[in-house]
């Protein structure tokens, strides 16, 4: 009886965890949230100035170092490596030509800032360009590579159409909503 009310409790609270609020993003819906620390930190940062006359054109998500970036919807890996600017970097499309880009990826030796960790600081293992792969699979770890040395560790996150970047941040808002949500409950039926 206590499980078949635990089931129950817990089916609807799924349905709606994932049900589409009212102020969601209608065209492209983050199936999930790009970190999988839910205590990560952002805020709406799209525009702020930026060095060099240059505006901030995606959201800041701040999180501990090493810890687990995801995808946000299924999707292929059309790009991932490293570029002066964006540190090392993967580039997920998804349906309809949206994109999501995730930057400033790990590049530090465990327990430093040293810099000079290689391509297995920055991704999983056995990600490829060219693969097909769920929402939520691991894309990379948070840090702080490109122009973010200075900073916090952060995922820099971006969100394309086929023809240009949107903010991403009320999708993001969206998902860490309902991710939220899911994880309140799982720690309330424990
Ligand atoms: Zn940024």
């Amino acid at each position: 009886m206590n499980y078949l009310f635990r089931s129950l409790a817990l089916a609807f609270a799924l349905w709606f965890a994932v049900a589409p609020s009212a102020s969601a993003a209608e065209d492209f819906r983050l199936v999930y949230f790009p970190h999988e620390d839910v205590r990560s930190d952002f805020h709406n940062d799209w525009g702020n100035a930026r060095s060099g006359g240059r505006r901030h054109k995606g959201t800041d998500i701040f999180a501990a170092k090493h810890s687990k970036v995801v995808a946000v919807a299924d999707g292929f890996v059309t790009a991932m490596g490293k570029s002066g600017r964006a540190g090392y970097y993967v580039r997920i499309t998804h349906q309809d030509g949206w994109e999501s880009w995730y930057m400033h990826l790990n590049n530090d030796n465990p327990g430093s800032d040293d810099g000079s960790g290689g391509l297995e600081a920055a991704f999983p293992p056995g990600l490829e360009e060219g693969m097909y792969i769920p929402a939520g699979t691991v894309v990379g770890f948070v840090g702080d590579s490109g122009n973010a040395e200075a900073t916090s560790p952060h995922t820099h996150f971006e969100l394309h159409t086929a023809t240009r970047r949107v903010n991403p941040y009320p999708y993001l808002a969206d998902a860490h909503g309902r991710w939220f949500r899911v994880m309140e409950l799982k720690s309330k039926l424990r």
